[in-house]
């Protein structure tokens, strides 16, 4: 039940605050799940179910904007999230706000908030600011100060040391997650099947030196229970899974259904809302036997499957050191329409790159697919295009990408790199 406790006139601490139940694209700041906050004159803080700051906004006319907010992911990043003047954000991205990661990453788009002031004072000023209202709230109810305990135990180095232990589980960090985790705003819970992928594409930031190979089912079953020890009450605010590592398409087709079922079930998720994301090659979409998709299908939960297609043209798939053929790109692309038609709870969707020096037949190839090859505008089957460079935004390719847009007769975003 949610509790509210005023420690004073500038302090109030709500213990179990409900936010919304599903995920929801909103033009206005949302928290899904159940938290706890504390708001003073200067900042909100929240905190999820184990006690573990989640999100930050300043008050106050130094603060950028009162619709903008800081998150901290489970990898322990602080993501801010902005509006963009809303203009054009959700037209590029999909999303009402634009994240801005701490780390360099391919977006086009945004400032650069970590460095203002007011910005920095609150992601590295947070812990001072919880000892200071854990100093005034003495008096306070048990519970009150039980929570504050709890919150005082989670500072910036254990919070630290606890992403590394996230990170042990599966044997490192998902250095990226499929774009489709925008419906979840990134919050899933990493369970990796097969570590590496097929390619190692020399364009590639991303890949891992780790061979392609499945994981043993022992190893996925300890990874579950160690999941469930490490998101402990929490994982009652999660809803998805990330199938890693970079190609989980490949791996056996038994091992990828026994994984989602037993994570599901493992996890206690609602079936309502359950979604599982996934990484998968050309080769191995290819590859993938129909029964898989007839058993995917069979899932209580919606499975995302983001294909890396990069282009349909040979020059550039060359020049980006992707060892695939063009013809099996196209292939690719038709077997994600015919998925995405026959089974109503798979959405297949695709990546393609995008540079200001690629092959001139890059982008007429990509209309061929995009445009000329359906007959008609369809709903599913988002394509992202991946711009190719990091941390150089360029006002030229975000009108690059307006243009295709408007010409793709498929749901069409940017890509933005985001790790867990
Ligand atoms: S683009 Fe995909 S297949 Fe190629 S190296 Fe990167 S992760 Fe591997």
């Amino acid at each position: 039940m949610t509790e509210v406790y005023a420690v004073d006139r500038d302090v109030r601490i709500t213990l179990r605050r409900r936010g919304a139940d599903t995920y929801t694209k909103a033009s206005y700041p949302q928290q899904f799940g159940v938290f706890s906050e504390i708001e003073t004159a200067d900042a909100v803080l929240r905190f999820n179910l184990n006690h573990e700051i989640v999100s930050l906004r300043g008050k106050g006319r130094q603060w950028p904007h009162s619709q903008e907010w800081l998150k901290r992911t489970a990898g322990n990043d602080w993501i801010y999230y902005s509006t963009g003047g809303y203009t054009g954000v959700v037209e590029a991205i999909g999303e009402y706000y634009l994240p801005n990661t701490p780390y360099p990453t391919n977006s086009l788009l945004g400032g650069r908030p970590f460095l203002l002031p007011a910005v920095h004072k609150l992601t590295t000023g947070w812990y001072s600011l919880l000892q200071e209202v854990a100093k005034r709230a003495t008096d306070a109810p048990a519970d009150i100060l039980d929570f504050l305990t709890q919150t005082l135990a989670n500072d910036p180095e254990v919070l630290q040391k606890k992403a590394e232990a996230l990170f042990a589980i599966s044997g490192g960090r998902s250095t990226v997650l499929p774009p489709d985790c925008r419906h979840v705003d990134y919050d899933v819970i990493p369970l990796v099947v097969a570590d590496g992928c097929l390619y190692k594409c020399r364009f590639c930031s991303v890949k891992t030196d780790r061979p392609f190979r499945d994981k043993s089912r022992e190893g996925i079953d300890h990874q579950i229970s160690k999941l469930q020890a490490w998101y402990g009450e929490n994982i009652s605010n999660y809803t998805s899974v990330f199938l890693g590592e970079h190609d989980a398409l490949a791996a056996s087709p038994g091992l990828i259904v026994k994984t989602i079922g037993k994570a599901l079930a493992a996890f206690g998720f609602s079936s309502a809302n359950m979604k599982v994301f996934l990484f998968g090659s050309v080769g191995s979409l290819l590859n993938a036997p129909e029964q898989l998709f007839v058993d995917l299908g069979r899932l209580p939960c919606h499975v995302y499957l983001n294909i890396g297609l990069e282009s349909a043209d040979q020059e550039t798939l060359d020049l980006l050191g992707k060892p695939i053929k063009a013809a099996e790109v196209v292939a690719a692309f038709t077997r994600m329409l015919e998925i995405n038609r026959r089974y109503a709870n798979i959405e297949v969707t695709g990546n393609f790159i995008m540079d200001e020096n690629l092959p001139d037949n890059h982008y007429p190839t990509f209309l061929a697919l995009v445009r000329e090859g359906l007959d008609r505008v369809r709903a599913k089957g988002c394509v992202y295009l991946s711009p190719l460079r990091v941390g150089q935004p360029s006002r030229s390719l975000v009108m690059d990408f307006h243009r295709l847009k408007i010409l793709s007769r498929l749901p069409t975003f940017l890509y933005i790199i985001q790790r867990l």
